[in-house]
């Protein structure tokens, strides 16, 4: 899979700065930013600054890559007070409910979770 900057991949554009967001935290390898849908009251994507379209494709290219994406989720989480109450949500394949392709983990926290779907 490709590992370079996609024009045509929104997150991508998000990465290079060519399309708004919220971002909320950094690193060299990876970047947050507000999900502009909220699923919950705090919703934020952790993606890699590398392209890679799914999570899996994510751990097989760079483990470096793929924990830090991990750390700053934690980082995120704990930034935002919910460091020891949140879930962390991975869409795998458009039957899971993953929309874009490029590798993310979903941040979701300030709502009681019960089983089922989430995003
Ligand atoms: P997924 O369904 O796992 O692929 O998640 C993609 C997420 O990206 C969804 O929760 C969308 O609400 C979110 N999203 C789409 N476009 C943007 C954007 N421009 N800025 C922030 N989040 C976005
Ligand atoms: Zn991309």
């Amino acid at each position: 899979m490709s590992q370079q900057t996609r024009d045509d991949c929104l997150f991508c554009r998000i990465v290079a700065g060519d399309i708004p967001s919220e971002r909320v935290a950094e690193s060299e390898r990876s970047i947050a930013f507000r999900d502009i849908n909220p699923a919950a009251p705090i919703h934020v994507l952790v993606v890699p600054r590398r392209h890679e379209p799914t999570v899996g494709a994510l751990a097989h290219a760079s483990a470096d890559d793929l924990t830090d994406v991990f750390r700053l989720a934690q980082q995120v989480a704990e930034q935002e007070g919910v460091g020891d109450a949140h879930r962390l949500i991975v869409n795998t394949g458009s039957d899971a409910g993953q929309t874009i392709f490029h590798a993310h983990v979903h941040v979701l926290a300030g709502v009681r979770f019960t089983e089922g779907r989430m995003v």
